[in-house]
């Protein structure tokens, strides 16, 4: 049985949602979560995982929200960055299902000072649950992993309360993701810092799931937030199965796996470091800044290939008065960074099983 027989095409939420990530776990894979900034990297994004077969998670980060709304726009109280992810989320809706594949959209890290971000999008989110009886998007990731445990949990069900009843679901993050995302540095900390104890993940569970089972956790293994020359932080992926062998055991559950596990930071993993978090229970793991990379190199390689081409409007190797319209049309060039995305984001869909599930 492939997805398409239990979960619509098009962006899933609620029951749906739920579906899919109960998929995932018990089929043993997880879907890569692309950071998108624009209808191009959205399009790369969706193209990628139609070709595959399989679904795909569209994220936008609270910069890169403000980015899709425009550079152009103040971002002060958090306004472009709302009317950017809101924008986001209706541009997947709108052409999701003609990919024939489930969406998953979902908003990115979301640290206590951009609350009011937060706030936005559920507002968008009621609104749309009003009009609709799904919220606009599929989850949202709140990351108050800086704050204190207690004060992580509290405001994390404040806001499940809220998004429950929409079958909305909720990402949180617990421990410290080392590197530099959004503005939040956190290379110096500690190692011992660096990995969530199997304590802390019952307690979140316990207390998450008295009012929904739609969250997932994204534990401090040992991840690094973007790419970096290897240091002393050593992935520990293995972790994952000492966390749901300790719900396990509280909950005295028939399912070996009962938590649904993040993965961040994954830039620069190994196969084997990527196939453990997932035979632990990952089901969704963030890809931003390979796809970055891959995004320029596709244009980069494009500009070296024609740059004769490229210089003026008229004029070229294959004569004076030659036009060269069709090089520097943006559709071309934006389409060559597509490419190269399209092919890290199926690579992506590789590494984690995600590849032939509808
Ligand atoms: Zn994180």
């Amino acid at each position: 049985m492939g997805l398409l027989d239990i979960v619509p095409a098009g962006v899933v939420t609620g029951d749906n949602l739920r579906k899919l990530m109960n998929y995932a776990r018990e089929h043993k894979f997880a879907i890569p979560a692309i950071n998108c900034t624009s209808t191009s990297t959205i399009n790369a994004a969706l193209e990628a995982a139609r070709d595959l077969k399989s679904p795909i998670i569209i994220q936008f980060s609270n910069g890169g929200s403000a980015y899709f709304a425009g550079k152009g726009l103040s971002n002060k109280n958090q306004e472009a960055s709302i009317i950017g992810a809101v924008a986001g989320a209706q541009y997947v809706r709108a052409v999701a299902k003609a990919y024939g594949i489930p969406v998953v959209v979902h908003s990115d890290h979301c640290a206590k000072k951009l609350l009011p971000w937060f706030d936005g999008m559920i507002a968008a989110d009621e609104a749309y649950f009003k009009a609709n009886g799904e919220p606009l998007f599929s989850s949202h990731m709140l990351d108050l992993s800086e704050e204190s445990k207690e004060e992580n949990i509290e405001i994390c069900l404040q806001y499940l309360k809220r998004m429950a009843p929409m079958g909305c679901a909720l990402e949180m993050e617990i421990g410290i993701t080392g590197g530099e995302e959004d503005g939040v540095n956190n290379e110096d900390v500690d190692n011992a810092s660096l990995y969530t104890q199997p304590e802390d993940i019952w307690e979140i569970y316990k207390a998450f799931s008295e009012i929904t089972d739609l969250f997932s956790i994204a534990a401090a293994f040992g991840n690094v937030h973007g790419v970096y020359a290897p240091g002393n932080v050593r992935l520990h992926p293995e972790l994952l199965a000492k966390h749901q062998a300790y719900v396990h055991e509280q909950l005295k559950s028939e399912n070996p796996l009962p938590v649904f596990f993040v993965f961040h930071g994954g830039s620069g993993s190994t196969e084997q470091e990527i196939a453990t978090a997932v035979e632990n229970g990952v089901i969704k793991m963030n890809v931003d800044t390979d796809t970055q990379w891959a995004y320029w190199i596709g244009l980069r390689n494009y500009y070296e290939a024609k740059k004769d081409y490229l210089q003026t409007q008229v004029g070229n190797p294959e004569g004076e008065g030659k036009p060269n319209k069709k090089f520097y049309d943006p559709r071309v060039f934006v389409r060559e960074s597509e490419k190269t995305m399209i092919a890290r984001v199926q690579q992506a869909c590789k590494d984690l099983g995600n590849v032939e599930r509808l």
